[in-house]
């Protein structure tokens, strides 16, 4: 019966968004094929989580847990995945683009010897039923249509945010597997000693819906208040060009773009960024893009959906107010 399978990461006790999101697109895959669609969970004490996904249409869930997954560590992972993979047989295996998922997923197809596209923004099948995606290459300019030749699992990484959240059935609830894996330390290969969160624990921005971003035309670290108090009222998180961030204006884990981090919110507003291609890489898949810029020559309303050619400083204020007064009357 094959199937095709989702890894459902957990991070902090909780199923990443993006394993919903790709759910919902594989559930229609699953049917085509005639196969199940499956998730795959791996973790410390995560089997709580699992039914869950049957509302975004998993029927099975293969839960493997244990002290060895507390934290994720590229060699546990990857061996408790692969081990069960080789076992079932997958026709489809995918994962969201996440830091971890893009680590697990690479490791993965090399350990099986199978292809995998990475950071897709589409997924679905050709007419023979094999795994076809679309991706971004050389930063965004381009998209490549790639389809996989029969090897099996057919395997890629999908971005978050790109495809919707799929409609949840909480009636409906997954079978789920417990699967015996024995790691040990010469699978693992490293001990993890700390974990330091960046970011001061706010959204991670691969995830936001709202992000409201800043670059070299915000003049100074200090600026960037004016930024947080838009991402505030509209409950979004505040992202950085790569010119920010060099200025030390911002930390690197704000910064947007090709390497930074590929984002694909709801609602991007860019304040003071020209629209160099490496930062288009970086958030070129947003729904709407709001620029905001001095210079009405600037590449960035090539790309956007609105453009404001005004001095940031009095735009952004006048819109922080304005969206609280809206906010006032509802
Ligand atoms: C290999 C490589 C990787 C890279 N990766 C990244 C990346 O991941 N992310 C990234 O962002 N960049 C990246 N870059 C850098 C990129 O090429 C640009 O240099 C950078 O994006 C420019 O940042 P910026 O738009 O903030 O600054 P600038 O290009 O200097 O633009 C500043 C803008 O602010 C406007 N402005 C100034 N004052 C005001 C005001 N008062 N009101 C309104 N507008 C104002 C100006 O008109 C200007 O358009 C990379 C470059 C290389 C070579």
């Amino acid at each position: 019966m094959a199937g095709v399978w989702v890894y459902a990461e957990v991070k902090d006790g909780a199923v990443k968004k993006v394993a919903y999101e790709i759910l919902g697109a594989a559930k229609k895959m699953a049917e085509q094929k005639g196969e199940p669609l499956c998730a795959v969970m791996i973790g410390k004490d995560v089997e709580g989580l699992a039914p869950g996904l049957g509302a975004y249409g998993a029927e099975k869930v293969y839960v493997i847990q244990g002290d060895s997954f507390a934290r994720y560590t590229t060699g546990a992972f990857t061996k408790a995945l692969c081990d069960l993979v080789k076992q079932e047989q997958p026709s489809i295996l995918l994962f969201g683009a996440s830091i971890n998922g893009k680590d697990l997923s690479a490791r993965a197809s090399g350990r099986l010897g199978v292809g995998l596209a990475t950071d897709c923004t589409e997924i679905g099948l050709d007419e023979a039923g094999n795994l076809k995606v679309k991706r971004p290459m050389f930063a965004g300019k381009v998209y490549a249509e790639v389809v996989f030749s029969d090897r099996k699992p057919q395997m890629a990484s999908v971005r978050p945010n790109v495809l919707g959240l799929p409609e949840a059935d909480e009636s409906r609830k997954a079978e789920v597997v417990k699967v015996d894996v024995q790691v040990g330390p010469d699978d693992i290969g490293l001990e993890v000693v700390d974990f330091v969160e960046v970011g001061g624990g706010k959204i991670d921005l691969t995830e936001a819906e709202i992000i409201v971003s800043g670059g070299r035309g915000m003049k100074g670290a200090e600026n960037f208040k004016i930024l947080e108090e838009l991402a505030e009222v509209l409950g979004g998180v505040v992202g950085a060009s790569r010119a920010a961030v060099d200025a030390g204006w911002r930390p690197q884990s704000d910064q947007v773009g090709q390497s930074g981090k590929v984002v694909s919110p709801n609602l991007y507003i860019a304040c003071g960024i020209s629209g160099a291609i490496q930062h288009l890489a970086g958030m070129g898949t947003s729904k709407v893009i709001v620029a905001i810029n001095k210079d009405p020559e600037a590449p960035i309303f090539k790309k956007a959906d609105y453009g404001v050619v005004d001095d940031l400083f009095k735009v952004v204020p006048a819109l922080t107010e304005e969206v609280r007064k809206l906010k006032a009357q509802s």
